[in-house]
């Protein structure tokens, strides 16, 4: 049976210009398919704004909360009051809102009395997931306006993961199971769910996260379970590009592209895509197609098993990373697990990618911060460890820290690509590069540069990149 799984973005949702865009997208697609499944993220910012009422929630600013949480309040209403609902719809969705609003409230309060000062994971992911609730909820509502059967479904309820809270992993057998009790009777009677991303549960029903960026991930997880043909991710650039178009103006879309070389640039850094999303549609090689909302007509980028006979490099990505240099050498485990767990205490994620460089008097560890442990992790991570430095932490004893960036070229067959690879560093020439690294995964060759070198960089690889396409 044909079925699609489409994801619209905060970009997409945030605005009646994307809504709108997204019902005749929905509109012309449902005739199309048998079974059709949207999954929808908060609206642009929303993620953003929920963290920070959480973190304020944490240190007892009950009066910074509750603005956050008023100015959300008057962003849904005002975009529902652009739409073009019915009375009765509109008055619902109000009191939708208000009603996951206030109970959101009441978990920062809970959280604003508690004593302890330890993180409370779990409160906060209870906490950042209204965000897709409330969008969901929207766009159910427009959906049936225009007689679709449209029914906002929270994925607490159907997506099952583990209890590392904030960068979850779902359960795929239990998830099935969940789909096939709830969610596939719906589609048999032709509802079109629309699904909240980027939240789930734990067995015990306690809400979880599946990382910054995550919705992609849960439309992924539920193609796996559906066995779809094919996921759609809609979005606000023309597909996967040479490199992020808000950094480089000349950046082109990418026609066709491996999963693992789209993978890689995900890992990398693009935010675009949530790195965790590819392996399970590789593994039942599902296609992705990467979509602007704004220009359905394009085809955008297509992500599937892809073949390449010659070496080719494809795209350019930066991402934040930690350097840590000590003037001595000698074995690092001890300073790798100290920084790993200290991610993982400020982040709940862990710092996946590690390179080193020893020399007989000189060490450089550089690790990567993934892009799903959300923008301020570099930051959060560095103050952790300064204070680790004071409490004069022994595995510190040496080590001095500064942030890094970590430039990616994507391509195929990259170890082959010896000529491609050359050219890089002719074009890095005169830049200092820590340290430097091929991937086992043949998609992908990364350089570690001093943060200020990056920008610099990513116009000269980009550059290079462009050249060899048009030879
Ligand atoms: P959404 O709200 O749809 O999930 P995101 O903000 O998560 O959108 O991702 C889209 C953004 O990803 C784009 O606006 C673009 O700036 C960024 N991006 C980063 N790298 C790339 C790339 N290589 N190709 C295309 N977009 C990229
Ligand atoms: N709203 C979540 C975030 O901002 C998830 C997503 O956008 O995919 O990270
Ligand atoms: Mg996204």
């Amino acid at each position: 049976m044909p079925t699609l799984v489409m994801k619209f973005g905060g970009t997409s949702v945030g605005m009646t210009t994307g809504l709108t865009q997204l019902l005749s997208i929905v509109l012309y697609e449902h005739e199309r398919w048998e079974r059709l499944l949207l999954v929808v993220s908060a609206l642009e910012g929303v993620t953003d704004g929920l963290l920070e009422a959480a973190r304020l929630a944490q240190l007892g600013n009950r009066r910074g909360y509750r603005r956050i949480v008023g100015t959300l309040r008057t962003r849904h209403l005002a975009l529902i009051e652009h739409l073009p609902l019915g009375g009765n719809e509109r008055a619902a969705l109000q009191a939708d809102i208000d009603r996951l609003l206030f109970d959101m409230l009441d978990t920062c309060q809970a959280l604003a009395d508690t004593e302890t000062q330890q993180t409370r994971p779990e409160a906060i992911d209870a906490i950042i997931g209204v965000g897709e609730r409330l969008a969901a909820r929207i766009v159910a509502a427009l959906l049936r306006q225009n007689g679709l059967r449209g029914v906002a479904i929270d994925a607490t309820d159907i997506v099952v993961t583990d209890n590392v809270y904030g960068n979850a992993t779902p359960n795929l057998p239990l998830t099935r199971e969940r789909i096939a009790d709830m969610l596939s009777p719906m589609l048999e009677r032709k509802i079109l769910p629309v699904i909240t991303g980027f939240i789930g549960a734990t067995i015990a029903g306690k809400p979880t996260t599946l990382g910054r960026g995550g919705s992609d991930y849960t439309a992924s997880i539920l193609a796996a379970c559906t066995d779809a043909q094919e996921v759609w991710i809609w979005t606000d650039v023309d597909g996967m590009m040479t490199a992020d178009p808000r950094d480089v103006d000349n950046a082109r879309v990418i026609p066709q592209l491996s999963y693992n070389e789209s993978a890689e640039l995900a890992y990398f850094g693009a935010r675009l895509l949530h790195a965790r999303m590819i392996a399970p549609l590789q593994e039942r090689r599902i296609p992705l197609r990467v979509r602007n909302v704004f220009k359905p007509q394009s085809t955008g980028t297509t992500i599937a098993e892809l073949v390449e006979h010659t070496p080719k490099l494809k795209a350019v990505t930066l991402i934040n990373g930690l350097g840590m240099f000590a003037a001595h050498s000698g074995a690092l485990h001890g300073v790798m697990d100290l920084v790993d767990e200290t991610l993982f205490e400020v982040a709940g994620t862990h710092a996946e990618v590690v390179f080193t460089a020893q020399s007989s008097w000189q060490g450089f560890l550089g690790f990567v911060i993934p892009t799903s442990a959300g923008p301020d992790a570099l930051h959060s991570l560095e103050i952790a460890l300064e204070k680790h430095a004071q409490n004069a932490e022994p595995r510190l004893t040496g080590w001095n820290f500064h942030p890094v960036t970590i430039l990616t070229v994507i391509g195929a067959r990259m170890n082959e690509a010896r000529r491609a690879i050359a050219d890089v560093l002719v074009a890095l020439d005169g830049l200092q590069i820590l340290a430097l690294s091929q991937s086992p995964s043949n998609a992908s060759f990364s350089v570690v540069l001093e943060t200020a070198a990056a920008e610099d960089a990513l116009y000269r690889v980009h550059n290079l990149i462009s050249g060899a396409a048009n030879t």
